[in-house]
């Protein structure tokens, strides 16, 4: 994937944030949110059980200072321009989540007749505060539905998704993670996230379906991203997405299936327990979304998977 040369980047969504500092001293929580609302934290690849944790829910003692690796995010934020979105891992986050709001100011009322509202992004090492609880980087890239924002440690996809879980180095992979997190703001706008919650896992679960949704929309977006101008009719800052990226995006999603983090960390296969849904299935839905750009086409919550 190849951002335009040139072009201007808006960093205001997305801001530094965390504590410093790997592993999060107190775990992760869950928990808080706003009345009615879902408000356990949707993790990238990991089911989040809070029983499991045995974590308490609100703020760490870090909380409300403005550490030194927030300051030092801050300050790579707002130095990004698209151009170096093609070779720095935190520029490309900035870029990838304008590129999405792009594609779905566009989409959104086209094909759900809704307007679509930008969630904020949060880059962040260490522990953080979300509307969700406290919660650590440990557990990977996740979404908050309380307070619809997105978190992401950039040190994930090296050191998580590529070594441990041979994922895709390339940037289109990182890419297809931030789409499929956004995918989850799209569900709490529509009111699908909390089918995850009330069936939790399970190879045809409501977890897995929501899951698999996430990874569809993130197909959506790649299907638009390289010919959706940014409001204004300028050129799409996306000039290129490639075969290869397709590939390594597929890979991606593979590496994340959990019959595949299962085998990885030396477990038994066991469908019953699945929060994300296999390889195979997430390639497929990652595909279908790429393939057929329609949210009707996305839908996962009828029939078989
Ligand atoms: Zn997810």
């Amino acid at each position: 994937m190849t951002f335009r040369q040139g072009g201007k980047l808006d960093t205001s969504g997305v801001s530094g944030g965390g504590s410093g500092g790997r592993g999060g001293r107190r775990g992760m929580a869950v928990g808080g949110g706003v009345g009615g609302l879902v408000v356990v934290l949707i993790a990238l690849f990991l089911g989040v059980d809070p029983g499991q944790l045995g974590l308490e829910a609100g703020p760490t003692g870090d909380q409300g200072q403005q550490t030194g690796s927030a300051q030092q995010f801050q300050a790579h934020i707002d130095q990004c321009d698209l151009e170096q979105a093609n070779s720095d891992t935190i520029c490309r986050i900035v870029a990838t989540t304008e590129s999405l709001e792009d594609v779905w100011t566009t989409q959104l009322p086209d094909q759900a007749g809704m307007r679509w509202v930008q969630p904020h992004t949060n880059i962040f090492t260490g522990a953080i505060d979300t509307g969700c609880g406290a919660a650590s980087s440990d557990i990977g890239p996740f979404y908050c539905p309380a307070d619809q924002n997105v978190y992401i440690d950039p040190a994930f996809f090296d050191e998580v998704l590529v070594r441990q879980l041979g994922a895709s180095p390339s940037g289109a992979a990182q890419m297809y993670v931030v789409a499929h997190e956004f995918g989850h703001h799209l569900q709490t706008m529509l009111g699908d996230i909390r089918r995850s919650q009330r069936d939790p896992a399970g190879p045809s679960s409501g977890a897995v379906r929501v899951e698999l949704q996430a990874d569809c929309y993130a197909g959506l977006w790649a299907h638009y991203a390289t010919t959706t101008p940014a409001p204004g009719g300028e050129l799409p800052l996306l000039e290129s997405l490639t075969q290869r990226d397709v590939d390594a995006i597929v890979q991606t999603a593979e590496a994340i299936g959990d019959d595949h983090i299962q085998k990885s960390g030396g477990a038994r296969v066991d469908p019953g327990s699945w929060t994300h849904g296999s390889s195979e299935m997430r390639r497929q839905w990652f595909l279908t979304g790429y393939e057929q750009g329609s949210m009707q086409a996305c839908d996962t919550f009828r029939g078989q998977l």
